[in-house]
């Protein structure tokens, strides 16, 4: 069945042990993001059996309910809605916050179900995402939540490169690793975890630059896509190609290149502009934008382009390949990160598994 979302697991399994060796030579804990695949549940417990993880984390309570059965601690990684509260307290081991508000329902719930919830204060150190942003109002926050019986502050973390686009330095994280060191010493809380960051803080590592005092990192796009995201450069002993989306061709014809007739708006509202390359074999494939975001797929065969797609149909001009294809071929793409995302989510896309 077509298209179908090929998942490698062996390759996925490489790029896991490649980034753990880079973490455990800084003594980083591992949280592994699961979040861009929709948590799929075969993945997460393939990679699981390796052993290299240290937390699972995804942004959603939903995709954490699916890892039950696997015994690795689960993060939320998304400020908790306060509606969500109480499942938080059944499926998650510790939660990211930045509001008291929530903080003390939180506390709240897990009062009545006797539990205590465990939870990693979110500071922004610029990113202009989630986090507590000016320390006065975080220590103030901070005296607040240690008198809630039921919650227990295990660590501190901050995101960057994902709003805004700041790259994480050794400046920026030495902030995060003073804030902690004074929540131990003046606070005396036991911060067990200093999370310095997302695929972007890797490339810190290499330089040296990534302050010593952090101990954990939380990685998802390296893992499925073998790179560092400051910079984009490939992780040594990684496959880029560990997710791979399969199309098949549904017409394939010789027509030229400039749409003839008034041209009024495309199907999304936008007026192309199109350049004159004369006759070319387009080959029509049976994928679209409600399946994948077309930008970010990358045909394998590089003399393949795609020069277009709406809802169900995507354009590829095959005129240069060196293969001659006919209606009924497949046609292979690598994903960027928003390919993956998409294509895991489209209940139209199928998932094979290669193991
Ligand atoms: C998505 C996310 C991550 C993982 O980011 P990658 O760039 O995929 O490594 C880490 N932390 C938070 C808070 C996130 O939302």
């Amino acid at each position: 069945m077509y298209p179908k979302l090929e998942i490698n697991i062996p390759k996925l399994k490489e790029n896991l042990k490649a980034i753990s060796t880079l973490l455990k030579k800084e003594n980083l804990s591992l949280t592994m993001v699961t979040k861009a695949y929709c948590a799929d549940e075969y993945i997460v417990s393939e990679l699981s059996k390796t052993g290299l993880i240290d937390y699972l984390a995804d942004s959603r309570v939903e995709n954490l309910k699916n890892f039950q059965k696997i015994n690795i601690p689960k993060i939320l990684l998304r400020i908790p809605m306060i509606s969500e509260v109480s499942d938080l307290i059944d499926y998650v081991d510790i939660s990211f916050n930045s509001e008291y508000e929530t903080i003390k329902k939180i506390n709240e719930e897990a009062k009545k179900k006797d539990k205590v919830h465990r939870i990693v204060i979110m500071v922004d150190l610029g990113d202009l995402r989630e986090g507590f942003f000016e320390e006065k109002d975080l220590f103030e926050n901070i005296e607040k939540i240690k008198k809630l019986e039921n919650i227990n502050i295990i660590g501190l973390a901050t995101n960057l490169t994902c709003y805004g686009a700041v790259l994480p330095s050794e400046e920026n994280l030495s902030k995060l690793v003073s804030i902690a060191e004074k929540l131990k010493l003046e606070y005396k809380l036991n911060i067990q975890m200093i999370s310095g960051g997302n695929s972007s803080s890797l490339f810190l590592i290499n330089q040296g630059k990534l302050p010593k005092n952090i101990n954990n990192l939380r990685i998802g796009e390296a893992i499925l896509l073998g790179r560092e995201t400051a910079y984009g450069s490939k992780i040594d002993g990684t496959y880029d190609d560990a997710f791979k989306l399969i199309c098949e061709i549904v017409e394939n014809k010789k027509k030229v290149s400039v749409p003839i007739g008034e041209q009024g708006m495309d199907a999304f509202g936008n007026k192309p502009v199109f350049v004159d390359k004369g006759f070319m074999q387009r080959a029509i494939l049976g994928i679209g934008r409600q399946d994948v975001a077309i930008d970010s797929m990358y045909p394998v065969d590089e003399l393949i382009e795609i020069i277009g797609a709406s809802s169900d149909h995507t354009i590829v001009d095959i005129t240069n390949s060196q293969k001659k294809y006919v209606v009924g071929d497949k046609i292979e793409f690598k994903l960027g990160y928003s390919g993956i995302m998409s294509a895991s989510t489209s209940k139209y896309v199928k998932k094979q598994y290669l193991d």
